[in-house]
């Protein structure tokens, strides 16, 4: 019988390519084996071994009640019951889509995908199509799934597994896409007063969620609908991560602006795959078959995702999680902050609401640039060094910790006991 971690991988690794179904979880950045799980509950996940982990990684970024939360278990399986997909148009999809445009106001029209990915390809593609043009600029660093416009220079999975070209992507869909720096306006007004005509719109992680957490500034996010709306292109946010993260809503409303497009995902789907996209109205109706452009799926909209999301907006709207969340995400940052400081690390801890990053350099940390020079050994050890005492997060020096309503401050404190030890281990190798 297979008992161990190492012989679970091990298969695994006959299966799939290095063991995973998504190359951001293989330990390529961090080296040695990653467990293997099989369940998760509340704050908790276990590996096969029965070992414990606080879980800080929340499958990157899905879960905000945890794992297994009663009334999302509850709601999915009573959609089970009443069938996982009809093909059809379903009331569950008219209530969700109602409820997630009152709490994003921009959302005039939306279509619900399977992921994140076909959100942002179906933005792009309709954006493209309003306005006849076909460049698209985003930021170095940004992820956005992984279509094929969007996977140069993108953060993420793919910077850490150390790809800043990707093999099978054709150049010649990159040529159309246009990676700036983040939190740099200057660049990004000379470009668009110069080339602004071919822009079809500008795409962006409004708070960045993929080279860590980075706020935008507020001259760049300015200079952004400033410069799209001078030149004629539409402003796409990609709120994949941050929708439902920070408020109920979209981060839209605590940044002050309003998108064009809104691509969202993760959260919304209690922890069943999902991804929208919608906004203006004009731009929405484009799509079959009310126009000449084309986006479909078989399972997009389906019940299960549908409750799931339902379910999880109740729980979100009733408890309003959102001051205590961020209150234990600024405890484990000032904590970890302090404990770097004794052991003299260089370490930046970046912080929006309830999510942060942490990284092994001194900051701040504004761009993709900041992010990358960072330390891969100290990280690796960190990272290693938590995961033995129980708290895991993601392993690349790119990706948040969040913070999730079933942590409980005792959780926090013990989070802050385990990476005070392995801060004095890392001072010994630093
Ligand atoms: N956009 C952003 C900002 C993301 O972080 C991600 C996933 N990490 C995606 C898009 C793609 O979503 P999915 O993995 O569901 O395709």
């Amino acid at each position: 019988m297979c008992a161990t971690n190492e012989e679970w991988f091990t298969r695994a690794e006959r299966l799939f390519p290095g063991g995973v179904n998504s190359p951001a979880r293989a330990y390529a950045a961090v080296g040695g084996t990653p467990p293997v799980f099989v369940r998760g509950e509340g704050a908790y996940v276990y590996d096969v071994e029965g070992k414990r982990y606080i879980d800080y990684l929340a499958a990157y970024g899905p879960l905000i009640l945890g794992h297994a939360h009663p009334a999302i278990v509850s709601a999915i399986s009573r959609a089970a019951a009443e069938g996982t997909v009809l093909g059809t148009t379903t009331t569950y999809e008219v209530e969700f889509a109602e409820r997630l445009q009152s709490a994003i106001p921009s959302l005039e029209r939306l279509r619900f995908t399977t992921s994140g990915t076909e959100g942002v390809m179906s933005a792009i593609r309709v954006a493209r199509a309003f306005t006849g043009r076909t460049t698209i600029v985003k930021f170095s660093g940004c992820y956005h799934g992984h279509a094929d416009p969007v996977l140069g220079d993108a953060g993420s999975g793919t910077a850490t597994v150390g790809l800043s070209h990707v093999a099978g992507v054709p150049a010649e869909t990159l040529r159309d896409v246009w990676s700036l720096p983040y939190n740099d306006p200057e660049t990004l007004r000379t470009t668009m007063r110069k080339r602004g005509e071919r822009v079809a719109a500008v795409l962006v992680e409004p708070v960045v969620g993929n080279f860590g957490i980075v706020p935008p500034e507020p001259e760049f996010l300015r200079t952004i609908h400033e410069e799209a709306a001078r030149a004629g292109a539409l402003v796409i946010y990609d709120e994949v991560i941050t929708a439902f993260r920070f408020a109920y809503g979209a981060v839209q409303s605590l940044l002050g602006y309003t998108p064009d497009l809104t691509v969202l995902g993760k959260i919304i789907g209690g922890g069943v795959p999902i991804g929208a996209f919608g906004g203006r109205r004009d731009v929405l109706e484009l799509l079959a078959p009310l126009g000449p452009t084309f986006q479909a799926g078989t399972f997009a909209g389906n019940p299960l995702a549908m409750r799931a999301g339902l379910a999880l907006l109740d729980v979100l709207a009733k408890e309003n999680p959102y001051g205590e969340l961020e209150r234990k995400a600024i405890r484990l940052a000032e904590g970890l902050t302090a404990a770097a400081r004794r052991y003299r690390l260089p370490f930046t801890v970046n912080r929006f609401g309830g999510a942060f990053s942490t990284h092994f350099v001194d900051g701040p940390v504004r761009t993709y640039a900041d992010a990358r020079r960072a330390d891969d050994r100290l990280f690796s050890r960190f990272f290693h060094g938590l995961r033995e005492r129980g708290i895991l997060i993601a392993p690349s020096k790119y990706e948040a910790w969040f913070t999730m309503v079933p942590h409980t401050w005792d959780d926090v404190e013990a989070t802050l006991r385990a990476a005070e030890d392995v801060f004095a281990e890392l001072a010994r190798i630093a």
